[in-house]
């Protein structure tokens, strides 16, 4: 049976010392371990922070994306002279492929105006290209071991809950609200630690919908008598469905025709080639799945087309070798479809 949530006696703010250890006891006990906790260096935390931004560690860990990235781009060195190519197809798989050129043009930055060492300095890390407030505050606390104001969706949550706050959590001024708590709360002599438990907090007892509040070890200094109505955030931007129709087409020497992107959003990879649905009428569909993109639903359909079927090559479209697939970055949709339609064709 469920036990009551406890009581609330005092504002973490006005018992900093105590919250914290309760928070590191708590943490020394079961904090998971992760290879970036392992670590001081920046440049792998920087790669395991960009990559966990908008992917899960299940994913980035249980998948090997993780490892498999570092053993490819050790240093700053090897990950600024990537070509495009190598980086998305290292990154294939994760998604927002913007994060990949990122953290290479912060490598070259690095590289060119710092020596080749990260700055120590949470201002000059965010004149870096691609490093905003979360990464700067994250590497200040895990790399370099100072305070910092590191907040991000788990920690958000808890700190609505905590502080009984009905205020959107995605709005300016409240993210900014919780940034300095955050940097007051932060333990000075284990920056990383605290943090490190706040996010174990947000994901494993704090979490989305039901917080276990009964195993909860900083109970006592939370507001919140309602928690799973919290936090509220600004109203969710409508979900446009989209269909998108693409062609499988298959020469005689047994090449498949692909188109190498050069728009803004999936610059460099490889995908099957677009048509609009005129072109595609009377081919028959092979292929259909939906998948999410920003605030897309698209709805791919896949058309098996005969080379000498009317169609025009469009700039970008080029045969490609079966034996090359594996070697070139695809975006994941297509990469699923083009699994499943070589299995019948
Ligand atoms: S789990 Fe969250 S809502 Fe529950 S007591 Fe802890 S901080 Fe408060």
């Amino acid at each position: 049976m469920d036990r009551p949530k406890p009581r609330f006696k005092v504002s973490p703010l006005a018992a900093k010392t105590k919250f914290r250890k309760a928070l590191s006891d708590w943490f020394g006990q079961v904090g998971k371990d992760y290879p970036w906790r392992r670590t001081r260096e920046p440049y792998p935390i920087l790669v395991s922070e960009m990559m966990l931004q908008q992917t899960q560690i299940a994913t980035v860990l249980g998948k090997g994306y993780y490892t498999r990235f570092l053993e490819k781009f050790p240093d700053l060195e090897s990950l600024a002279s990537a070509d495009d190519e190598s980086l998305l197809k290292a990154w294939e798989g994760l998604g927002y492929y913007r994060r990949a050129r990122m953290l290479r043009e912060t490598a070259r930055a690095i590289l060119t105006n710092h020596d080749g060492k990260f700055p120590q300095d949470e201002r000059a890390l965010l004149d870096l290209p691609g490093i905003g407030p979360y990464t700067a505050a994250a590497l200040m606390a895990f790399a370099f071991g100072k305070p910092s104001g590191l907040v991000d969706g788990n920690v958000s949550r808890i700190f609505a809950r905590l502080m009984a706050d009905a205020s959107p959590i995605d709005e300016q001024a409240v993210i900014q609200k919780h940034r300095e708590w955050a940097l007051e709360l932060c333990d000075p002599i284990s920056p990383d630690i605290h943090h490190h438990a706040m996010m174990e907090l947000g994901q494993t007892i704090c979490r989305p919908g039901r917080p276990a509040c009964e195993w909860c070890p900083i109970s006592s200094y939370c507001e919140c008598q309602e928690p799973e109505k919290l936090p509220n955030k600004k109203p969710a931007v409508a979900i446009t469905g989209i269909d998108e129709y693409a062609i499988f087409c298959r020469d005689s020497a047994g090449r498949i025709l692909l188109h190498h992107e050069s728009g803004k959003r999936r610059n460099g990879l490889w995908k099957l080639p677009l048509r609009s649905s005129t072109e595609c009428l009377g081919l028959g569909k092979i292929y259909e799945a939906t998948y999410a993109i920003t605030r897309y639903r698209v709805s791919l359909k896949v058309y098996l087309s005969d080379p000498d079927h009317l169609f025009v090559a469009m700039l970008g479209d080029e045969w490609t070798d079966l034996d090359r697939l594996n070697e070139l970055p695809l975006a994941a949709p297509f990469r699923k479809a083009l699994n499943t339609i070589l299995c019948d064709f």
